[in-house]
């Protein structure tokens, strides 16, 4: 008798939570609302107290955070390239160019020994990424923008519950974007939070995600800047507070399963694995580069033969047509473009069994002396 199918990533939505979601629908008011300003206070506690405002998307997020940057036309913003496309697109969607630098083959996260050397006169923001959630380091970074004078906007989407050195991400630093997408360690089906710095008015911040209006006391309304489209939902909100109280947990037993890889997997497979980090990282995702002259789609499909998922995150997103068309291409940036083509993202969630990590590396062996 086979197993069932085992996907990379599930949420984990426990009954409180759907009872809780089921009494908002009910309640009359399912848009944005009170369940909204209760998730935002939620996450303005657990951020230490700083502002937060949620949005509908991580994307969004990231987008509001470039406009109160005042990032625009004309100005360029350092990123990494191995990262979900969002992470860059948004860059362009405020008028700006990215600039990216490769990435450390060790944290597969931005260089910070490249970061000063593209820095240009016209440089207003770098945007990290925390990949698979662990994070960039934030002493170090923060050091080279305050030297440079530039903006930080953390893309925290995966590293929510994530730490560096002891301080929560979103605890300190300056812009820190979270999302809330099925696949993140905390969901609202799709969302997405900003934590503000203190020289940013949260009253702008939500213009920018609402249409730009303003209202008064007497039921008038102004629009005094151009916003989008970007409120949560009272529906979502309510989801995310129910996942605010696992959050902890999300994260130690995520913790725990990576830690069971790191004691399965054989080393003579010769996999490129992960930094085995267990303090700060929330591990978000548990990946494996692929030794030099694997098939990965035949290793993905061997493994969904076995009944195991497998996810690609990401290829590096320079190599994209959009961004070849700009004049990107291959050979730019050698680390993420060979992480991106041999990377695969292992099951990791919270409520996966400790024997279906063994189940993982069972086929992992099996389905790479089929595919090499
Ligand atoms: C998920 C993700 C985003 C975008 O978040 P959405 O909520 O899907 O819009 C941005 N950057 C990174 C690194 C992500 O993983």
């Amino acid at each position: 008798m086979s197993l069932p199918f085992l996907p990379f990533t599930r949420p984990s939505i426990d009954e409180e939570t759907i009872a809780a979601v089921a009494d908002v629908m009910r309640s009359g008011w399912i848009a944005s609302g009170p369940r909204v300003l209760a998730f935002e206070a939620a996450l303005s506690d657990y951020c230490g107290g700083r502002p937060v405002r949620v949005f509908n998307s991580g994307t969004a997020t990231l987008e509001v955070a470039l406009r109160l940057a005042k990032v625009g036309a004309g100005d360029t913003v350092i990123t990494t390239p191995l990262t979900w496309v969002a992470t860059a697109n948004v860059i362009l969607e405020v008028g700006a160019t990215p600039v990216f630098v490769d990435v450390d083959p060790v944290t597969r996260n931005i260089d910070l020994d490249r970061i000063e050397t593209a820095i240009l006169p016209n440089t207003k923001a770098v945007i990290p990424v925390d990949l698979a959630g662990l994070p960039v380091d934030r002493d170090r970074l923060d050091a080279i923008a305050g030297k440079h004078n530039l903006r930080v906007i953390e893309d925290a989407a995966q590293s929510l519950g994530a730490s560096w050195n002891g301080n929560r991400i979103g605890s300190t630093g300056d812009f820190i974007s979270f999302s809330f997408h099925a696949n993140k360690n905390l969901t609202t089906a799709e969302g997405g939070a900003l934590v503000l710095p203190t020289d940013i008015d949260p009253g702008l911040c939500e213009r920018l995600r609402l249409q730009g209006v303003k209202r008064f006391p007497d039921g008038g309304m102004d629009v005094d800047v151009l916003g989008g489209k970007f409120n949560l939902t009272d529906i979502a909100a309510t989801i995310g507070l129910g996942q605010m109280k696992q959050l902890a947990g999300f994260t130690t037993r995520r913790r725990e399963l990576a830690r069971r890889y790191f004691s399965r997997i054989d080393p003579a497979l010769g996999l490129g694995l992960p930094v085995a980090d267990f303090s700060n990282s929330n591990w978000h995702m548990f990946q494996v580069l692929l030794p030099a002259g694997a098939d990965r789609g035949k290793f993905i499909a061997a493994m969904k033969e076995k009944g195991v998922g497998v996810g690609v995150h990401y290829p590096a997103l320079h190599l994209f047509s959009l961004y070849r068309a700009m004049g990107f291409s291959e050979g730019d940036f050698p680390h993420a473009e060979r992480i991106g083509a041999t990377t695969v993202t292992l099951p990791l969630f919270p409520s996966m069994q400790d024997s279906d990590v063994d189940r993982v590396c069972e086929a992992l062996a099996a389905s790479l002396s089929e595919t090499v």
